[in-house]
């Protein structure tokens, strides 16, 4: 999956740079939200990237080269540096876009360092590939999977990616196919914010995803100037949802160096998720998680039906009830 980029770098190499396909720039033409996600913003964007932030925690909770370790049972595999386009919203620009495109790709004897690890551990049962974005070391995850599928304690393998919605012309399908028979379940899970990316092309290549046999997920991010409107959210699910897509994390958008634009406050993001509760199935509604900086963990927001104590509840139409006894409170 080898990019054609159109790409643009300021002229301090150490900002977040620039750097989209073909198919965004044409997009980004006739998509205001496709604009504020990919196009480099002067006015904004003024910082160097911070190098050294370990926002996740996830430089501090590298066991080998190449991986992360958080949470019980997963390892993070992240097999590549390089996107093929950069979304200015990145949360891991200290280590995506700044440079280390060139030897952002692991190697081989990475991959086996870290197949070792996994394979001594059989405590092991679910792998991560992440980045930047796998899909743009095809090589590396084709091989990746190939030693996983050797593995029994390793269950569930997962794709985490945003190629397909950067690049759609160049997926090679007879490499996902091999990809979604690496386990008996293989989950894909794309990182789409807005309906704007869900193009024909997009669709097409999803409705392929599932006749593989991929479980498809879907994360998003909140973004102010993007997505931070309950109808625009509201038709990003349910079409996700149509598409057989599960909707499975919204998340609160974190603050590092050109993010800050794209932030909203919790309590911004909490009035929208409330409404949202009241009108999607469960089916197409998200979690709302804060990864809170700096600390383990994706901790679920609280939607406003829930009252400051938990003796009252406020139910889909605005009635509010007293949870011990279910009763109506009066108006
Ligand atoms: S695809 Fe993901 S890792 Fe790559 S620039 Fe976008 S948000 Fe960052």
């Amino acid at each position: 999956m080898d990019d054609t980029i159109a790409l643009f770098r300021p002229e301090s190499d150490t900002r977040f740079s620039e750097k989209l396909t073909p198919y965004l720039a044409a997009l980004s033409q006739r998509s205001a939200a496709i604009r504020e996600m990919y196009r480099f913003n002067p006015e904004h964007e003024t910082l160097p990237a911070n190098l050294e932030v370990d926002l996740l925690n996830e430089k501090s909770s590298s066991p080998i080269f190449g991986t992360v370790r958080k949470y019980e049972g997963q390892l993070l595999v992240l097999l590549s540096y390089t996107c093929a386009a950069n979304c200015r919203y990145c949360e891991r620009q200290d280590r995506v876009g700044v440079g280390l495109d060139v030897e952002g790709r692991l190697r081989t004897e990475q991959i086996d360092q870290i197949v070792e690890y996994i394979r001594q551990d059989p405590t092991i049962y679910e792998v991560i590939a992440s980045g930047g974005d796998p899909l743009t070391n095809p090589k590396g995850l084709q091989y990746l999977f190939a030693r996983l599928s050797e593995i029994e304690h390793v269950k569930v393998v997962r794709i985490h990616t945003r190629y397909p919605l950067q690049n759609p012309e160049r997926v090679r399908l007879e490499l996902m196919e091999e990809l979604a028979r690496c386990k008996p379940t293989v989950y894909l899970s794309l990182h789409i914010d807005h309906p704007d990316e869900l193009q024909p092309e997009v669709i097409a290549l999803i409705q392929a995803f599932r006749r593989m046999g991929f479980v498809m997920l879907c994360q998003s991010v909140f973004l102010k100037g993007v997505n931070d409107d309950k109808e625009t959210l509201k038709r990003l699910f349910l079409q996700l949802f149509e598409l057989g897509v599960r909707p499975y994390y919204l998340y609160h958008g974190q603050e590092v160096t050109s993010t800050r634009r794209f932030v909203m406050t919790l309590e911004e993001e909490i009035a929208i998720v409330t409404a949202l509760r009241n009108e999607l199935s469960g089916l197409a509604f998200p979690q709302h998680v804060i990864d809170i900086p700096g600390a383990s963990g994706k901790v679920v927001v609280p939607s406003d039906h829930w009252q400051s104590d938990t003796a009252l509840v406020t139910d889909f139409n605005s009635k509010t009830v007293r949870t011990r006894d279910w009763s109506a409170v009066p108006a």
